[in-house]
């Protein structure tokens, strides 16, 4: 079946997938993204593949080309990652570009492969080094990143072709680490075959990769890495530091940590766990509480990559890496399917709405690494970096994006996570869904097959005051923010569920550790947040402009702004700070008082949608100073 992530056996876990195929979307947000992501971004990134040497390095692999292996040392993960992102398109589209490159990169990899199975292109036949030889050389990240496109092309196409390829390459390192006499007890430095493993175990049925994928968690934590960076990146940050059992915050690396606790999470759905339970339910929580902007983005730091201290949370410094909002969603997807809990549904739909989403341009052939929430000018998009990670990522996302709308149960329930138009087959059943959210928050759902199951729709952290019918009636269930309304009934075709969330403009006020939020509103609305660009304010420095505190800030659509987006609307000052502090540093407090600048109209913009005019300022974060 085409499931993202196959839980369909999986014995702890309380969801059960819905395939990429048995949903059919029809939405004018999530959809047009999609085929923008198979039209254009698939084949600039394509292009660029070839262009940057990465096929290149495999077809000098296979001998087929000479020269010498050049680039990042993990340039294969791309080719991997753009493969996994082609297959999950094509479980819903046909596209024959897709369907020949595909091809051909596996007909390359068979080539590249050596005999006894070993796939890294820089290390085969010892090219820039000898295999095994270091821990660091995300030799194992890229074969995890294989396999999940192995993965994805099995469930797509049915052909045992690249699972072939990973399974030679897996059954290698199988026999290679391991706690054995002769075996390497070592884990990999990048986390990412864990969950590769464990979906390759789900696959196949060979209990040797859950094994393999057990002993790379368990191998972590114990100093067995060494300090590869020792000096300038600190121990945390391949997460080798401490047993992963004793942890209680997310650490290190945050797409290392991110990955290895998705890892994690697929091994805990096959193979109870508690104290790795509960060690992942405090870093998830210590996560939430003091580490996550509010836009989803992940990890602070710019040198190491790396999650700060609780609170530290800069704005124009954030790192917030688009692979890290991408994983953040990961993790969250198998915590849900471990649980059923709608936080964690919650925390993947902030994530794909703005942090994940702000890392792509709206005509899709422009990426962002890094995704700060306040910009002083001068940053754009660009269409590929040296590390290329985060545009295949997006890709692979957006092409499996489907697959994160519903789920299933034993006891024949359907799930609805996140809302967008079109068709679902849950099971025995069929459900039609019209709604244009994120822009409203009216959600239509009409049942068009008969049968007795409860039917669960996400209510929204931020939804308070939704309101539920069925057929036109008070069904009279809890419709509590933050959970799922649960629908128990014998339905008939025709019924018809409509879900009301209440899209009023919230303005979120940070925890007062946050000091750099201090006296600063967030504006959103569903599951957008907002921000202001330069653009929007007449030239106005948004990181001064003072929202009018207690204002009513109105909505409005603008079908031709950004490629169709709802702006919010606001009295505001644009405040040249001069005017009023003439060159001082430091003023009475009291004195400090809203409408010290020129009165403007504050128009604001979703977050998705900054930079994708002519490059400026912009703020999330926004100044709300007492009133006069
Ligand atoms: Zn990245």
């Amino acid at each position: 079946m085409t499931a993202v992530v196959d839980t369909s056996l999986s014995p702890q876990a309380r969801l059960r997938p819905v395939p990429i195929r048995a949903v059919r979307l029809t939405d004018t947000f999530w959809e047009p993204r999609r085929q923008l992501n198979r039209t254009v971004s698939l084949r600039e990134q394509h292009r660029m593949l070839e262009e940057t040497g990465r096929f290149h390095n495999l077809r000098v692999a296979a001998g087929l080309e000479r020269g010498s292996s050049s680039g990042k040392i993990f340039n294969d993960s791309d080719v991997h990652k753009w493969m996994e992102a082609a297959c999950w398109q094509l479980a819903t589209d046909e596209d024959s570009w897709l369907v020949e490159r595909v091809d051909a990169i596996l007909e390359l990899l068979e080539q590249a492969q050596e005999p006894d199975g070993y796939l890294f292109s820089p290390f085969v036949r010892g090219l820039r080094g000898q295999r095994w030889s270091d821990g660091e050389a995300h030799e194992l990240y890229c074969a995890g990143h294989l396999f999940q496109a192995a993965v994805a092309h099995h469930r797509v196409t049915g052909s045992d072709r690249a699972l072939g390829i990973s399974r030679r390459f897996a059954d290698l390192i199988c026999a290679t680490f391991g706690e054995g006499r002769g075996k390497l007890d070592r884990p990999d430095g990048h986390p990412e075959i864990e969950m590769a493993l464990v979906e390759l175990y789900r696959e196949t049925g060979d209990a040797g990769y859950l094994e393999q994928a057990c002993f790379q968690i368990d191998a972590r934590g114990h100093k067995r890495l060494g300090e590869p960076y020792a000096g300038w990146i600190s121990a945390d940050y391949n997460q080798d530091h401490r047993p992963l059992r004793e942890r209680d915050r997310p650490e290190g690396h945050a797409v290392r940590d991110l990955y290895l606790q998705s890892g994690i999470t697929d091994r805990l759905l096959e193979v109870a766990d508690p104290a790795l339970q509960s060690a992942q339910m405090r870093i998830w929580e210590s996560l939430v509480r003091g580490q996550v902007y509010v836009t989803g983005g992940v990890g602070v730091r710019d040198v190491s990559e790396a999650f700060g201290r609780d609170y530290e949370l800069p704005n124009e410094t954030a790192y917030a890496e688009t692979c890290a909002a991408v994983a953040l969603i990961m993790w969250n997807w198998r915590l849900l399917q471990l649980t059923g809990e709608a936080r964690f549904a919650d925390l993947i739909e902030t994530g794909l709405y703005n942090g994940m989403l702000s890392g792509v341009s709206i005509d899709g052939r422009e990426y962002f690494y890094a995704n700060p929430l306040a910009c002083n000018g001068g940053l754009k998009r660009r269409p590929w970096y040296l590390v290329a990670c985060c545009p295949p990522n997006i890709a692979r996302t957006l092409a499996s994006l489907p697959g994160y709308l519903y789920g299933a149960d034993d006891e024949r329930g359907v799930w609805i996570h996140q809302y967008a138009a079109g068709q679902a087959t849950v099971g025995a059943a069929r459900l039609a869904v019209e709604t244009s959210y994120p822009w409203a928050g009216d959600v239509r759902v009409e049942v068009r097959s008969a049968g007795t199951f409860a039917l669960r729709l996400r209510v929204p952290g931020w939804a308070s005051d939704a309101r539920l019918t069925v057929n036109g009636a008070d069904p009279s269930v809890a419709v509590e923010a933050g959970t799922y309304a649960v629908l128990s009934r014998d339905w008939r075709p025709g019924d018809v569920v409509e879900l009301s969330l209440p899209m009023r403009v919230r303005r979120l006020a940070s925890h007062p550790g946050l000091l750099e939020n201090a006296g600063r509103v967030a504006l959103t609305r569903g599951p957008l947040v907002y921000c202001v660009e330069q653009a929007d304010v007449g030239g106005a420095d948004p990181r001064f402009l003072e929202v009018a505190a207690g204002s009513e800030i109105k909505a409005s659509r603008r079908p031709d702004l950004l490629g169709g987006v709802t702006v919010l609307e606001s009295p505001a000052w644009a405040a040249p700070p001069e005017a009023a502090w003439n060159g001082r540093l430091y003023r009475e407090a009291e004195a400090v008082r809203q409408g010290d600048g020129e009165p403007v109209r504050l128009t604001a913009i979703p977050y998705f949608a900054w930079a994708n005019r002519e490059a400026g300022r912009m703020q999330v974060w926004l100044r709300e100073p007492p009133p006069r």
